[in-house]
């Protein structure tokens, strides 16, 4: 298993399939892009189910997310999940998705195993929409979340950024929308996780804000601190339930003692921890031919280094060298 010396056991893999995307999400990426991973450095189709099926098979992975940059750029999706959804024991498969283009492949997604999914919409409206993300492409966000509700990739969760001046005034609005769509929103507070290093504490939209923005036109409750578990969001009732809506505060209230996360990106390299300055090698070792009892033990000891926390309140922090899109979000 995958353990570290504070006793977490991480079995929820985050697969990063492309650094690469079709949107500019401010709190992501410059305008401009980045300089993409070079194809010889990203792992083949091949090689990443390879090590999916190490950690479900020999490390006790039990869920796995595939993620990007935006994994719908990835060509060989389709392919990976049919693969990864034949492995025994089956793990469970999910993609984080920003949307555009699952209108063309939410059901081939779930024909081929594809247990649930979650799209990213931070804003209702298209002018909005292009302020923070640079494009035009709102209404094939929506399309894709139909598709993925008509395709049966339920529950269907919505992951919503709000930036301060920007759509900061949209919370309830949002959650309104959600819960007329039945999907399930989750707000994120923003992290300092932006290629252009310009995130400040200061200008964060807070959970503590969010939820009293909510509670301007909701009844909420608390789920508890059970109903957490492992999760990082934490959810409430909404008027009295069974609707919910979450909350992941990442920087204000850390789940860091219960994280059960690790993390593979798109050139093969393993983080214990979305804030690691460190990664470990696996790429090197697939391609100098090492057997899957080695890359495993290199897995593990990627994991029994990961430290007690993301050290965002430590005076000295600093921020990762590779972005949220470059790791897997
Ligand atoms: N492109 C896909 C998408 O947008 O869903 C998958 C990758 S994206 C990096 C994964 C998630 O991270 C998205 O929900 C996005 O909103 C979120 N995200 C990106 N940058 C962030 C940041 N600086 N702080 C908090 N969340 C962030
Ligand atoms: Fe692309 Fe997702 Fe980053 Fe937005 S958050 S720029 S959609 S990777």
């Amino acid at each position: 298993m995958l353990v570290d010396t504070y006793g977490r056991v991480a079995t929820d893999l985050r697969v990063s399939l492309t650094d690469r995307c079709n949107l500019r999400c401010t709190y992501c990426m410059p305008e401009e892009g980045m300089q993409w991973l070079a194809k010889p450095d990203l792992l083949t189709d091949d090689e990443i189910v390879r090590l999916i099926r190490i950690a479900v098979t020999d490390l006790g992975v039990t869920d796995v997310r595939f993620t990007g940059g935006e994994p719908l750029l990835r060509p060989g999706l389709v392919g990976i999940v049919e693969r990864c959804a034949a492995l025994l024991p089956r793990p469970k498969l999910s993609l984080t998705t920003n949307g555009i283009g699952l209108g063309r492949t939410a059901a081939a997604l779930r024909a081929a195993g594809l247990d649930r999914v979650n799209v990213s919409l931070d804003t209702l409206r298209p002018d909005v929409f292009h302020t923070l993300t640079r494009r035009n492409r709102h209404q094939d966000v929506l399309d894709g979340l139909d598709a993925a509700r008509a395709a049966g990739l339920a529950p269907v969760k919505v992951n919503s950024v709000l930036m301060r001046g920007v759509n900061d005034d949209e919370a309830p609005e949002l959650l309104r929308w959600a819960l007329a769509e039945g999907y399930e929103l989750r707000f994120i507070e923003q992290m300092p996780l932006d290629a252009q290093h310009g995130w400040q504490r200061t200008d964060m939209v807070t959970a503590e804000e969010i939820l009293g923005a909510l509670r301007t036109r909701f009844t909420l409750t608390a789920e508890g601190e059970p109903a957490r578990g492992h999760a990082p969001a934490e959810r409430w009732l909404v008027d009295g339930g069974p609707a919910r809506v979450g909350v992941i505060a990442s920087v204000t209230r850390p789940f860091c003692r219960a994280c059960d996360r690790t993390r593979l990106t798109a050139d093969g390299q393993v983080r214990n921890c979305l804030f690691a300055r460190e990664e470990s090698d696996l790429r090197g070792a697939l391609r100098s031919g090492a057997p899957d009892h080695e890359v495993a033990a290199r897995w593990k000891a990627a994991m029994w280094g990961k430290k007690a926390g993301s050290g965002l309140d430590d005076p000295a922090f600093l921020q990762p060298d590779r972005p949220m899109s470059a790791i897997g979000g």
